[in-house]
């Protein structure tokens, strides 16, 4: 069913300056002495994936965590690694936070053949910021951005956060504003979480996070704020300008393959989705393959249509009907047509894309229209 004949790598990097309050991604501060051993390890096993698939790969994320933090001689050092197995214009793309800029020599990642950096900027508020238990300021980041566009790297993404204590409308402008006027091409934008096992959940500051209806405000605000200034909307939670969407994320929502290395990394390669604990111990001391735990399912059409639908080019239903010949089309979009006129998803011919307001409620809706 994969039509692609390239695969996506995907690197996590556990290893974070200081925990954020909201975080759940598997990360940790640790002492730099483990940066060798993970680099080591994580070489070990793009060759060990580059021999069992032999495939080239189109696109290469390093995620986390914070990667930018193993410095410049770690990342080069997997790049090299890395390289025998990219086409010449992969995709790189490395993940960081302003506050940890100043271990990353931008030149050097570029002329290494990273040609992409997101950023964790969340806010442009430092009160917002401070909230959240991020280590940096609005200033740093804002330095950090032209430090990497002055190095040239000309496809920067931010992320910024909805929802978050203290956040207002007028904030969210001013975070938004401060994104657009450091010329970045790409913002993701994710609804805070609060998630039962971090300090914010424990703490005061959780009541002074946004409520459902208003954090549905925020997001519709925020779509129509960065159209205004050209951010084209192609994913619930992603805007791009000059056509720079994240290449090796749309991957995942067109259920291309990608191989995940790391603890808590995920893949899907030949039909079968696995991942790897989010231990790592485990990552560092098992085999690659002893530690691959399968996923339960994966490639089913239910999963091919509720990605598609996540992006607003939305699901053509023709499309599913050829690839998985037991799905009626004709009754999906039947199931679709009611949350036309309440302006929640688009019909165009075979084509269901969700609007704004269907994103907010992406999963009841689509849960709606495919069951
Ligand atoms: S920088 Fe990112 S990964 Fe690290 S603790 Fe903060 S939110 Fe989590």
């Amino acid at each position: 069913m994969n039509k692609n004949p390239y695969a996506g790598l995907y690197i996590h990097v556990p290893f974070c300056a200081q925990k954020c309050r909201y975080c759940d991604f598997y990360s940790f501060p640790k002492g730099e002495e483990y940066f060798e051993i993970y680099k080591n390890r994580v070489i070990e096993a793009i060759e060990f994936y580059g021999k069992k698939y032999a495939r080239s790969y189109n696109s290469l994320y390093f995620g986390g965590g914070t990667p930018l933090l193993l410095g410049e001689k770690h990342l080069c050092s997997i790049m090299e690694a890395a390289k025998p197995y990219l086409t010449a214009d992969a995709e790189v793309t490395a993940e960081g936070n302003p506050g940890v800029s100043e271990r990353a020599d931008f030149k050097k990642l570029r002329e290494a053949g990273i040609n992409r950096l997101s950023f964790g900027l969340q806010s442009s508020n430092d009160k917002e910021l401070s909230a959240l238990g991020r280590i940096h300021s609005a200033k740093e980041a804002a330095e950090t951005v032209k430090a990497a566009q002055n190095a040239g790297f000309d496809n920067i993404s931010l992320d910024l956060m909805l929802g978050i204590p203290y956040q207002t409308e007028k904030t969210l402008l001013e975070s938004i504003n401060f994104c657009d006027s450091l010329g970045v091409s790409h913002i993701s934008s994710y609804m805070l979480k609060i998630e039962d096992t971090t300090p914010l959940a424990k703490s005061e500051l959780r009541f002074l996070c946004a409520d459902e209806e208003k954090s549905a405000d925020l997001y519709l605000f925020a779509c129509e704020e960065l159209s205004k200034r050209g951010f084209e909307q192609y994913e619930i939670s992603n805007f791009a300008k000059g056509g720079k969407r994240s290449f090796h994320n749309t991957r995942y929502w067109l259920d291309d393959e990608y191989i995940g290395i790391g603890p808590s990394a995920h893949s899907f390669m030949e039909g079968r989705r696995f991942y790897t604990d989010r231990n790592i111990n485990d990552f560092l001391n098992v085999s690659f393959e002893k530690n691959e735990k399968e996923e339960s399912s994966g490639g089913n059409w239910e999963e091919f249509a509720m990605l598609r639908l996540r992006l607003s080019e939305g699901l053509d239903v023709s499309e599913l009907e050829k690839l998985f010949p037991e799905v009626s089309g004709a009754e999906i979009l039947e199931k679709a047509k009611p949350f036309e006129a309440p302006g929640l998803l688009k019909i165009s011919g075979s084509i269901i894309s969700f609007t704004p307001k269907g994103f907010l409620l992406s999963n009841a809706l689509t849960a709606e229209i495919l069951y």
